[in-house]
């Protein structure tokens, strides 16, 4: 069997990252992934599409900043104050890599995929950061700069390679000779690009079979300002109905069941059935194997109330879940869609038809089904219809009421709609609050005041750019807990990119929901915008950087 070198692939996603050109990058890949065989196939598009492990893996190899920074600083022998302000010029942990590695010529024994793939799989089973990071050192200390890059890349889990997972399903369709939209459902169903690949060499594509405990990315909504704006769209689109349901404010959820097992996925995919045992313990009691998407939330069964969030953050940060934890603070799962019933994948079919069959199911508390009644869309008004006085508009109504039922606001859905993974598109609307929140990336934080002066407690904020760059929008003293900022504070020190003594900038991955009164243009902040008294509502654990709002919704909430 030919040996696939770590650093032919290393050379390989450079080159793809290299060129803006999209035939050129796929050309690139096809020429490095078709000689491969079968098992190096399927480890090098896991790489490629920047992750050790199948996405469906529920193994993390938790090396965070520090620690791969720690083990940068002592093989290159930086000075450390040297090192923040590179990490800030290069903007990406993995250039900084082959900035500082020394070149140790030609190593006796050079990395394969498949050694580099032990060396991950052993880093992710490493109990603690101290044996994490020698295991680390150790992988690192037999890399060349440019290994060390993607080494460094996969570790952390960084996906800015230039590459994406689409362009590596692009690439394994031009190779099969099949559709892209037929290697992008197999991925989706199979979580895994690796075995994707193998089926699309071998024309087996057509045999792949959704799989369960095999969390799949959710389908998500886009918001509007207005109830009235979904009357508008509504009919711009031809649609004579639509399910307009509350939209609760708690952490989505997609469950699966199958026999005697039953699991519970967070929003980023990781499981989270340890946190909810009274759901779990009832969607395995069900008398069928299924998918379900739908929201916990904090529950009073005695009123049938979902309670706000904050009742919810208690059970989010235990983990460990006693018996007093669940008495205290009780939770139902709000359940909105059926994705999989008894063999039988319902992606595909309309929203209108998931909806029946999730009607027909028996559940009991504390899975409870979300009310969703289709509304005809004639009778609705939109915006600036009907003369003033009148009854309110039907829509203004609902949203009023879901508000007044301790909700969000409401989720507007089109029956004909297909279930999107991952896509955030128009069949789903979404009508938060009357007064918008953004969800920002926290950039610097600042030593607080009085009793808070010996925590981290002051935030620097900032939404995304057009090239997914961050601006900074404003600065907010927190409205979080006294301890949620002593933890907070703890992470902050521990991904510091640079001290300034009163302020330190930080890394940019933790992401909060903020209100504010209104936005200004600004001459300071490089965004051009300034929140005006902004407040922090809470932590949002179960977003990503890349989740966060961008100058265009500023900007529109600015102009709006
Ligand atoms: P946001 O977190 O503001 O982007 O709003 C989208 C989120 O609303 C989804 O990811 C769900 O967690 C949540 N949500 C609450 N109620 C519903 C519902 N009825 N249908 C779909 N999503 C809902």
């Amino acid at each position: 069997m030919p040996l696939s070198f770590f650093a032919d692939f290393a050379r390989t996603a450079d080159a793809v990252g290299m060129t803006t050109k999209r035939l050129e990058k796929l050309a690139v890949l096809a020429s490095y992934l078709s000689p491969l065989d079968d098992s190096d196939l399927i480890i090098a598009c896991r790489f490629l599409a920047g992750r050790p492990f199948p996405a469906s893996d529920e193994r993390t190899l938790n090396v965070g900043f520090s620690v791969a920074s720690t083990v940068l600083i002592e093989l290159s022998g930086i000075d450390p104050a040297e090192y923040g302000p590179l990490v800030v010029r290069l903007g990406d942990l993995g250039d900084v890599a082959t900035d500082i590695l020394p070149n140790r010529g030609e190593p006796d024994e050079p990395i394969t995929l498949r050694s580099a793939l032990n060396a991950f799989e052993a880093i992710a089973s490493a109990r603690g950061t101290g044996q994490k990071a020698l295991l680390l050192r150790n992988f690192i200390l037999r890399a060349s700069p440019l290994e060390g890059k993607y080494i460094v890349k996969l570790v952390t889990g960084d996906m800015r390679m230039g590459l994406k997972e689409s362009l590596v399903e692009e690439a394994l369709a031009r190779m099969a000779g099949v559709r892209v939209e037929e290697v992008q459902w197999v991925n989706m169903l199979l979580g895994d690009i690796g075995e994707t690949a193998l089926m699309a060499r071998h024309g087996r594509l057509p045999e792949a079979r959704m799989r369960l405990f095999h969390p799949l990315k959710f389908m998500l909504a886009t918001p509007v300002e207005k109830p009235s704006e979904i009357v508008t769209e509504a009919r711009n689109r031809d649609e004579t109905r639509l399910y307009i349901e509350d939209k609760y404010d708690g952490v989505r959820a997609q469950l699966h069941k199958e026999g005697d097992r039953a699991d519970i996925y967070s929003r980023t995919l990781d499981p989270v059935t340890h946190r909810f045992p009274e759901v779990a313990q009832a969607l395995a009691s069900l008398p069928h194997d299924l998918i379900f998407d739908g929201e916990i939330v904090a529950y009073s069964q005695t009123d049938g109330r979902c309670l706000q969030f904050t009742a919810l953050q208690k059970r989010l940060g235990r983990k460990t879940v006693s018996d007093d934890l669940m008495a205290e603070v009780p939770v139902a799962c709000m359940v909105f869609d059926l994705l999989y019933l008894d063999g039988v994948t319902l992606l595909e079919r309309p929203l209108s038809h998931r909806k029946e069959l999730l009607a027909s199911l028996d559940l009991s508390y504390p899975l409870v089904k979300a009310p969703s009644e289709p509304v005809p869309v004639e009778g609705l008004k939109a915006e600036g219809e009907g003369d003033e006085g009148e009854e309110p508009h039907l829509l203004d109504a609902m949203f009023d009421a879901a508000r007044e039922r301790g909700n969000e606001g409401l989720m507007v859905k089109t029956p004909g709609s297909l279930y999107s993974p991952g896509k955030r598109g128009k069949a789903w609307l979404k009508v938060k609050r009357a007064l918008a929140t953004l969800d920002v990336v926290v950039t610097a934080v600042e030593w607080g005041h009085g009793k808070r002066r010996s925590m981290l407690s002051d935030y620097t904020f900032a939404v995304l750019g057009p090239g997914g760059q961050l601006l900074n929008v404003g600065k907010a003293y927190s409205g979080l807990t006294d301890a949620e900022i002593i933890e907070m504070t703890e992470w902050f020190k521990a991904h510091t990119i640079r001290d300034f003594g009163r302020a330190r900038l930080v890394e940019p991955a933790v992401v909060i929901e903020v209100a504010f009164d209104k936005i200004q243009s600004s001459a300071r902040h490089k965004s051009g915008y300034a929140l005006r008294f902004p407040r922090i509502v809470r932590l949002r654990p179960d977003k990503r950087p890349q989740d966060a709002n961008t100058l265009d919704d500023v900007r529109a909430i600015a102009e709006g």
